[in-house]
């Protein structure tokens, strides 16, 4: 690291906010799978204009920035820069919910807000609103997730689409803003996504295009009345039955949320750890301990959840359009609300008395994903990063990348049908069956698609798990290209575009030299 370059950014953001020390470096450098690429810095910037003149900087001595507003992108790359000698830029400090609009349901953050600050700051203003959440820790940033395109479980649930007006620094330095507030007395910057002329916005998401400063995001208006729905089925041939009675609903607007459905494997790790005493230390796990332990947790093969908002006859309406389409599809469907939520939890007790299910367990778990159903940040679900660790994990301080819980997300998007959906299925269980528990949830992201989620879930601490992982992973990406289901994210070690067109691939390389010259934004991000 160049010691000129170290004191300019010193003098630009004060020595405390440029860190070399050994420790803070190293915790950057590790993901939740095996890394090799060294960080030799952090910068913190706590403006817009501080940015500008760290880029200018790096510039001028060719020193590639990795920009993170918080740095938890488990699964996809943690902290973790796409080439070894990188600074890696941390937003954490720009952390300002700088316009607030309760009339018209926005809210423009700076990229260290984050889910937990964004849920207190509408709670504290009374807000009527509601903001969409990601199941991942009330700690990760609302910017870093949106950019990634990443989604939750309200109808707000597909965060790009719900975002607009960026302020975005270039690689060289220069400040610009997207859509309408490329006009500098603009009135309709923060309401209308697309301004007048080509749409920039796209360009800064899932890119190396430049840093985003600001950003517009949506907020809901609480329903009236709000109801979530979960149902079951035993046997796997239903799946896509089940896919395609949801089909209509998702598209006629019947439902307008995500519905998120997991496989067993999926919601037990949600609910547990690794049963290492009942396998005897053997993985993966058989058949006959799966089948014992999702029948006394009254876990389906497959389980799904969502929700209905609206007025109390717009849900019951709903509701009854639901029943009517999963008759005889499903084992089981329940609708909650609050009320019988809050009875379930009173008489918890005498109901496993009766039926023997353990209710208080299976509320413990259906609680959280209710909440996400609402906009509720969650701490929850970061437990199920420790499905294989050996040691119980404290669920006071959980850090997947500290603990080397081994994760990997492999994403592919197919179109809303049962044979898709089966397709994806059953190349993820061939390809890591007999290593992994091929964790799996598909979710009716939009009216058309199904994002499906393949966990790869291990120990790093396991020697020879690192590899295995890895060479499952690439194996997994590339037999879902091969039957055309391609990601809608990836993570730093993902291969998956090296299979882009040569003429996409010409337009973007002509993008990036345009826009860095020096190739020193996060090189060879997407
Ligand atoms: C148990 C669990 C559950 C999860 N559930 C979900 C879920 O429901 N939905 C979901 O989407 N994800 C989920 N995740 C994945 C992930 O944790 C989240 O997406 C998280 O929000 C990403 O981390 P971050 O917000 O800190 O972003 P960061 O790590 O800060 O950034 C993510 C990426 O964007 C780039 N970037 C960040 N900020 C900027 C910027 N300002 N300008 C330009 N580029 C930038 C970074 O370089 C990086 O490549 C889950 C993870 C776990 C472990």
């Amino acid at each position: 690291m160049d010691n000129n370059a170290i004191s300019e950014w010193q003098q630009i953001l004060g020595e405390a906010y440029v860190i070399v020390e050994e420790s803070c470096l190293q915790a950057l450098e590790t993901a939740t799978f095996s890394t090799d690429q060294s960080v030799s810095a952090v910068l913190k910037p706590a403006t817009s204009e501080e940015v500008q003149a760290c880029l200018k900087v790096a510039n001028h001595y060719h020193i590639p920035i990795y920009p993170i507003s918080t740095g938890n992108n488990w699964g996809y790359g943690s902290s973790v820069p796409t080439v070894s000698g990188s600074v890696v830029m941390d937003l954490g400090r720009m952390n300002q919910i700088v316009d607030f609009n309760e009339d018209l349901a926005y809210v423009t953050l700076e990229p260290g807000v984050t889910q937990r600050q964004l849920y207190t700051f509408l709670k504290d203003q009374k807000s009527s609103l509601w903001m969409d959440a990601t199941g991942s820790s009330p700690d990760c940033s609302i910017i870093g997730n949106t950019l990634e395109r990443g989604f939750g479980h309200t109808p707000y649930g597909d965060h790009f689409a719900h975002s607009c007006g960026m302020e975005v620094v270039l690689p060289t330095g220069e400040l610009i803003h997207t859509g309408f507030g490329r006009f500098e007395n603009s009135q309709a910057k923060s309401i209308y996504a697309w301004g007048v002329g080509p749409w920039l916005d796209g360009l800064f998401s899932q890119s190396n295009f430049g840093i985003v400063t600001q950003m517009t995001i949506w907020l809901m208006p609480a329903p009236e009345y709000f109801q979530a729905f979960y149902f079951s089925i035993d046997q796997e041939d239903k799946l896509p039955g089940l896919i395609n009675a949801l089909r209509p609903l998702r598209l006629n607007g019947t439902i307008k949320s995500a519905v998120h459905i997991g496989n067993h494997y999926k919601v037990l790790s949600s609910m547990q750890q690794y049963p290492w005493a009942l396998t005897q230390g053997t993985t993966p796990l058989p058949e006959e301990v799966l089948s014992e332990l999702i029948g006394n947790l009254g876990i389906g093969v497959w389980n799904g959840s969502g929700a209905l908002y609206g007025t109390h006859r717009q849900v019951a309406e709903a509701r009854r359009l639901i029943a009517t389409a999963l008759r005889g599809k499903v084992k089981r469907l329940q609708f909650l609300d609050d009320q019988i939520l809050e009875f379930a939890a009173q008489f918890a007790k005498p109901y496993q008395w009766m039926t023997g299910l353990n209710l208080s367990r299976v509320l413990q778990v259906l609680k959280p994903v209710y909440g996400l159903m609402k906009g509720i940040p969650t701490e929850t679900q970061i437990a199920s990063t420790y499905w294989r660790k050996k040691d119980p994990v404290s669920k006071a301080n959980m850090d997947p990348d500290r603990d080397r819980c081994g994760l990997m997300w492999c994403a592919p998007i197919a179109p809303l049908d049962g044979d898709h959906a089966v397709k994806v299925r059953d190349i993820a269980y061939r390809v890591l069956g007999d290593e992994f528990e091929p964790m799996i949830s598909i979710t009716l992201l939009t009216e058309r698609s199904l994002s499906c989620l393949i966990t790869i879930s291990f120990d790093r601490d396991q020697p020879g798990e690192d590899e295995k992982a890895q060479s499952r992973f690439h194996i997994l990406s590339q037999k879902l290209a091969e039957f055309g289901y391609y990601p809608y994210r990836i993570g730093i070690q993902d291969k998956v575009l090296e299979k882009t067109d040569s003429s996409n691939q010409k337009l973007l390389t002509t993008i990036k030299q345009s826009l860095d010259p020096e190739n020193i934004l996060s090189p060879k991000r997407y």
